[in-house]
């Protein structure tokens, strides 16, 4: 497609890799975005009610995470990420006990460890909880990690799926469990320097752009048409009830999602948490993660069907009221909070909806896929939206060993 020109529709990550990637590569490459802003579900802005940035939710990223990492290596985000020691901090709110878990120090046997990386072999459909549920260390170690990777519950979080992940986490090499986190938050590493490389390489940004429909030679925006040449190419990175309504045939019916609620507390001061790390992992409560930031301290409940509708006020409540406990500060008044509800965070990974998911081609030879959700062996997650653009972005210009450094 030397002489076409590649549109992408979504600048969420997966847009904005296929975009990063086909624009160095020196195609001409054309963005549009519905919002007024780039980033999707993984991104930064100001809160006034707490004065600073925050994310919509606080995000992790490992190690194993290679083509996210690539990405923001070749857009210069990485120098807005932070890695840490491999080690994640654990409490158990209800009786106070306190671990770690790193590469050299598993609490599970080798038996546990075989099981879960998938021998003896999975079968069709088992679960997480079907397949890890009597183990020893299923409160401590697995069932976190399946909500923290899948944010399912592991009753119906697929086995399979998650012993892929596990395997590239434990599997991995020594850096594959580094954690990552965002000080300056996702959009600093993931959003900002993407658009700037876009604009550096040329590339024309259009945001406030809502696709309505799209057919094999037009592409139909609320307030603009645009014709489609022979030479040109689209990528659609859209969530799937998006593209439900531009592109009927190529969307499965309704794919269900789970949501994450995040709560964002602003303190008095940058508080100390266990362990002295940046995040710290949370068992036998509502709350799964507390991260920190400066002086915000924020909560994420994956899986969170059952707080999503609840009032902010009562998550606020319940919430702080548990990272007292973990921080032993018992009946301190809730400080200023921002809860944010993510109703369609993820899809929901149990075997049915994976078994469900499209790959990048469509039955048109010139429009293309891309999203977290397109089926991909990882879950919906960062590593997921980004590896799936830049596949787009190889099938769209034809260029199997396209990189994002051109
Ligand atoms: C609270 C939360 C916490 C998370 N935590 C983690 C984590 O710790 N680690 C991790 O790896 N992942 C995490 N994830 C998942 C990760 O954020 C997503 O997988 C990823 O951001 C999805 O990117 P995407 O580009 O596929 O989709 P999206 O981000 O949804 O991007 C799609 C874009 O398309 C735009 N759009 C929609 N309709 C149209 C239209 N008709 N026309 C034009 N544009 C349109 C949208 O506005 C959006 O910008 C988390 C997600 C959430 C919500």
């Amino acid at each position: 497609m030397s002489q076409g020109i590649l549109y992408v529709v979504g600048a969420g990550l997966a847009g904005l890799a296929a975009a990063v990637a086909a624009a160095k590569a020196g195609t001409r490459v054309v963005l549009f975005e519905a919002a007024g802003h780039a980033g999707g579900r993984c991104r930064s802005f100001r809160d006034d009610r707490l004065d600073r940035v925050i994310d919509n939710g606080s995000h992790l990223v490992l190690g194993a995470n290679r083509t996210a990492l690539a990405y923001a290596h070749a857009i210069g985000g990485h120098e807005a990420m932070v890695a840490g020691e491999p080690a994640f901090p654990f409490v158990d709110i209800a009786t106070g006990a306190r671990w770690s878990v790193s590469p050299k120090r598993l609490p599970a046997g080798l038996g546990e460890i075989l099981k879960v990386l998938g021998l003896p072999w999975i079968s069709k459909g088992q679960t997480v909880a079907g397949r890890m549920g009597k183990s020893r260390s299923f409160r401590r170690l697995w069932q976190p990690m399946c909500e923290a990777i899948m944010n399912t519950a592991p009753e119906e979080a697929s086995a399979s799926m998650f012993a892929w992940t596990m395997r590239r986490a434990l599997l991995g090499g020594a850096s594959a469990l580094v954690p990552y986190t965002f000080p300056l938050g996702l959009s600093a590493a993931f959003v900002a320097p993407a658009l700037a490389t876009l604009s550096m390489f040329g590339a024309e940004i259009h945001f406030r752009r809502r696709l309505t429909a799209v057919t094999a030679t037009e592409l139909v925006f609320e307030e603009q048409t645009i014709a489609l040449r022979p030479e040109d190419r689209v990528i659609l990175a859209l969530p799937p009830w998006a593209l439900e309504s531009v592109l009927p045939d190529a969307a499965p019916p309704t794919m269900p999602t789970r949501p994450i609620v995040n709560a964002h507390f602003r303190l008095a001061a940058p508080p100390l948490l266990p362990g002295g790390g940046a995040f710290l992992g949370m068992v036998n409560s509502t709350s799964h993660w507390i991260f920190v930031r400066d002086d915000v301290l924020s909560i994420t409940v994956s899986a969170a069907d059952a707080l999503a509708d609840r009032p902010n006020d009562d998550i606020a409540a319940l919430l702080w009221e548990e990272v007292a406990r973990a921080l032993g500060t018992p009946n301190a008044p809730i400080p200023p909070v921002r809860i944010l509800k993510e109703r369609r965070a993820t899809l929901a990974h149990d075997c049915a909806t994976i078994g469900r998911r499209p790959g990048a081609a469509t039955g048109h030879p010139h429009l293309f896929l891309a999203g977290d959700w397109i089926d991909t062996p990882w879950p919906c997650t960062i590593e997921a939206a980004i590896s799936s653009g830049l596949a787009a972005a190889r099938l769209a210009l034809g260029q199997k060993s396209l990189t994002f450094t051109g």
